[in-house]
């Protein structure tokens, strides 16, 4: 049974039991999200997670990290680090988008040593085994890409991408588009190059109900993915990108019925008068199924920092609804992370969520802040570094104010307003 038909019967399933305790809500909100599809909680019904989350409407914002090797950097020991920096910051689950030729061993290793939800992209393993058989991508067979689920749903993931919405119909409305930077998903762009050159549907739009079996059978919740996202602020929210954003309301309908929990991907690079919108239409279009935001960057223009351009458009996004928000580290167009650019973009998005979580109104959002705020004013250090999000930061910065006295620091000294308020 998954945690859907369990729901239905009103169930309350250890999983769900755990996940209500983290969240600090009671099991009956979390059951009725699971029926209406306004909340999936990912774990792999062979797993037993130690840390699993809720994510949706109404719970505190959730961050997704990217880790994965490549093949130029197929380090799994490097990967296992940035896991440890995953931890250690907080992110809520963790993807493995390895694309090495050892992408098997370190998706398992990565398993192996996550309390955390894993979710994959199965198509780049399909892609990284034509690579390996030495055929195109486009050769490879419906049968290819279901054995790749199976053995990845065996292996234990909780969540697959699946880019099921990259259909004929989506990439004809891309012709008269004019994008600026045209498919910008690795998933997107392999699935419209075996349909173009098969002239063939896409083989997860046309097969979803042999990937439900499977996600099914695992109880994986499906993440869909947009594959036609914009890839440039020039190009949101246009045409294509809606068009793939109906299908994808539709096949998260039809998942629902099958019992197989779905969240929904979004884009991408959006300009921040856009971003309300682009909520708006999701929630509208998919039933208000989870929205797992990929950033959005606000801007194109800031690589290297586009975990600060991206945390901008995530903070928004998830004030205005969106549920999870999947990091961008200053790695962004520009080469694969290293452990500091994790913990970069971790901490940029742990910003944006929360603040999204001060503005939504999550229980014990705001009180986080108040406490700080008043430990700041009294200038109690040890307590005001502690309770902050990053206190070995916060400290490591304040003990450069070691010439300032133990009242004030080396900011503004002697003319410190808040002592002299608390003076008047
Ligand atoms: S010296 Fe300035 S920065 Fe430092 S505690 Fe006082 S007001 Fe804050």
């Amino acid at each position: 049974m998954t945690q859907i038909e369990a729901a239905r019967k009103n169930i309350v399933t250890d999983l769900v039991r755990k996940a209500a305790k983290a969240e600090g809500v009671s099991s009956k909100k979390l059951l009725s999200g699971l029926r209406d599809g306004s909340i999936v909680i990912p774990a792999n019904n062979t797993r037993h997670l130690k840390k699993p989350c809720a994510i949706g409407k109404g719970l505190r914002t959730k961050i997704n990290a990217n880790i994965g090797n490549s093949p130029f950097s197929k380090s799994i020991r490097e990967e296992l680090k940035k896991l440890r920096v995953c931890l250690k910051y907080q992110a809520d689950t963790v993807m493995d988008l390895s694309t090495g030729d050892n992408l098997k061993q370190a998706r398992r290793a990565i398993i192996k040593n996550s309390p955390l939800p894993i979710g994959t992209v199965p198509v780049y393993e399909v892609a990284v085994n034509a690579r390996k058989n030495k055929i195109p991508f486009h050769e490879v067979s419906l049968d290819d890409i279901l054995e790749v689920l199976e053995s990845q749903a065996a292996d234990g993931v909780d969540f697959f991408t699946i880019h099921a919405g990259v259909t004929r119909r989506v990439l004809d409305s891309l012709k008269g588009a004019r994008r600026v930077a045209g498919i910008v998903s690795r998933g997107g762009a392999l699935l419209a190059q075996w349909i173009k050159k098969n002239r063939r549907e896409n083989p997860l739009y046309e097969n979803f109900d042999r990937v439900l079996a499977i996600a099914k059978r695992y109880d994986i919740t499906l993440s869909l993915g947009d594959g036609l996202r914009p890839g440039s602020v020039c190009d949101a929210t246009d045409k294509p990108q809606i068009t793939e954003l109906k299908i994808l309301g539709e096949l998260a309908k039809r998942a629902k019925a099958k019992g197989v929990q779905t969240m929904i991907e979004g884009p991408g690079h959006v300009p921040i008068n856009q971003i309300e919108k682009n909520v708006a239409l999701q929630k509208r279009y998919c039933n208000n199924a989870p929205f797992y935001v990929l950033g959005p960057l606000v801007t194109d223009v800031a690589a290297g920092y586009d975990h600060i351009s991206s945390a901008i458009g995530a903070a928004l996004a998830g004030s205005y609804g969106a549920d999870f928000l999947c990091y961008v580290t200053p790695s962004e167009h520009l080469s694969i992370p290293t452990l500091d650019d994790v913990k970069e973009g971790l901490m940029a998005y742990r910003i944006a969520a929360h603040s999204a979580d001060i503005a939504k109104g999550v229980k014990g959002a705001i009180e986080w802040d108040r406490t700080v705020s008043k430990y700041r004013k009294s200038r109690t250090w040890s307590k005001h570094i502690g309770s902050s999000m990053d206190p070995e930061r916060a400290k490591a910065i304040h003990q450069r104010s070691k010439t300032a006295t133990k009242d004030v620091c080396s900011m503004c000294g002697e003319y410190c307003p808040l002592k002299i308020s608390e003076e008047l």
